[in-house]
């Protein structure tokens, strides 16, 4: 177990804690302020505990003068402020006078938020590229450095593993939570283990399946990335998704893992990818030429739930279908509706797979649905999460 906020006496203490306030903002106004309720019970116990509280994170990407004025964190301490039912102080500066004056008068409980923190990306990129002097800057800012910010973990940045370098360290209750609920598919998961696989693209996947199926009982493969495994499997897919070059790779897992790999019998098509667009169910080798696969159909949902109703523990990463569009959705819905009867520990990961369950209102129906798609799936394919690893064990 890693060091937590629980592990350190913080009263009286300067706290940095990082926090992940990377939400959709458009004219000032947060659409979705689910990333800063995540962030409270932290926030909240450090206040409890007597610490000044110095809140750093990154809201989207900077790489103009322009993107300054659209990424501000301002709104983010306004909205906090209203949560926590206590001022937050904003400083519009990422480091200086202004920072390190506000910081020094600061009392017990007090909330500072500083800016973006990649606002520092303008100057040769410090924060992504985690430049050293910016990381001991910041590190000197406080006392004891809490990484709250799952989204960024498997980052060496600046703001994480840069201060982390430099002060004592552990996480916060978001990040403890997060690996928590996904060392359930790495340590020990419980027997029967399937893993449901969707989305785009087998290449951003490799690592991913390549890790997961060493101890997966079954591998169920829906979404754009079933075509490369069906054609490798012989199939005329027509003019579904497909990527040649990784065939051989989808050709080897086909022979190595005959008895877990579950491909779909049969599958939605469409001639164009809209709204509206005449769909055809067809069985996978009735696929014609000018034809693209958008959705897992029936018959392979009713096989998908034989293995999901048998298993014990269930991961879920990939849309089913193209679930953008309305007519494309129902495989990805589907899957949602059998999940939320299945009796398994169910884990959701995958930035779109998480929007998907939690827009067709299923949110409630699984275990844990992870906050950060890029560092939930870096953790599963077994590598290290470098701003996590650098934070010592208890
Ligand atoms: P996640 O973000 O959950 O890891 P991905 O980014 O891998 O998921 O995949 C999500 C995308 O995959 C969605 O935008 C969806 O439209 C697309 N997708 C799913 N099925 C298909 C398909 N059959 N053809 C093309 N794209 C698809
Ligand atoms: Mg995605």
């Amino acid at each position: 177990m890693k060091k937590t906020i629980k592990d350190y006496d913080i009263k009286g203490k300067k706290v940095i804690i990082r926090c992940d306030f990377n939400v959709p903002i458009e004219d000032g106004i947060i659409k979705d302020d689910n990333r800063i309720r995540q962030s409270l019970k932290t926030i909240r116990y450090a206040r409890k505990e007597g610490a000044k509280v110095i809140l750093l994170s990154h809201l989207g990407r900077i790489k103009t003068e322009e993107d300054k004025e659209k990424y501000t964190l301002k709104p983010v301490a306004e909205a906090l402020s209203k949560l926590l039912r206590k001022k937050v102080k904003f400083i519009n500066q990422t480091r200086g006078k202004e920072v390190e004056e506000a910081i020094k008068n600061m009392k017990e409980k007090d909330v500072i938020l500083l800016e973006n923190t990649r606002f520092e990306d303008l100057d040769k990129q410090k924060e992504s590229k985690n430049d050293k002097r910016l990381g001991k800057y910041w590190a000197s800012l406080g006392d004891i450095y809490i990484n709250d910010a799952f989204g960024t973990i498997h980052r060496s940045h600046a703001s994480n593993l840069g201060i982390s370098k430099h002060l004592k360290s552990g996480v916060g209750f978001l990040v403890e939570k997060e690996i928590k609920e996904l060392e359930k598919l790495t340590k020990n998961p419980k027997h029967p283990y399937t893993i449901i696989l969707g989305g785009s693209k087998v290449s951003d996947k490799i690592n991913l399946i390549k890790n997961l199926a060493k101890t997966a009982d079954y591998i169920l493969i829906g979404g754009g990335m079933a075509f490369t495994f069906l054609s490798a499997a012989g199939f005329n897919i027509g003019s579904s998704l497909c990527e040649k070059e990784e065939i051989p790779f989808c050709k080897e897992l086909l022979d190595k893992y005959q008895d877990k790999i579950i491909l779909p019998i049969d599958i939605i098509t469409a001639k164009e990818i809209k709204n509206g667009v005449k769909t055809k169910e067809r069985f996978v080798n009735e696929i014609e030429e000018d034809e693209i696969g958008l959705d897992i159909g029936k018959k392979t949902l009713e096989v998908f739930k034989q293995y999901i109703d048998d298993s014990k523990t269930i991961f879920w990463n990939g849309p089913m279908g193209y679930f953008e569009i309305k007519d494309f959705s129902k495989g990805t819905k589907g899957l949602c509706k059998i999940m939320s009867t299945a009796k398994a520990y169910k884990i959701i990961g995958g930035g779109d797979t998480a929007r998907a369950v939690i827009e067709m209102g299923f949110a409630k129906d699984v275990n844990h649905i992870s906050t950060g798609g890029g560092a939930s799936l870096t953790f599963l394919e077994g590598v290290k999460l470098k701003a996590l690893d650098i934070i010592n064990e208890k």
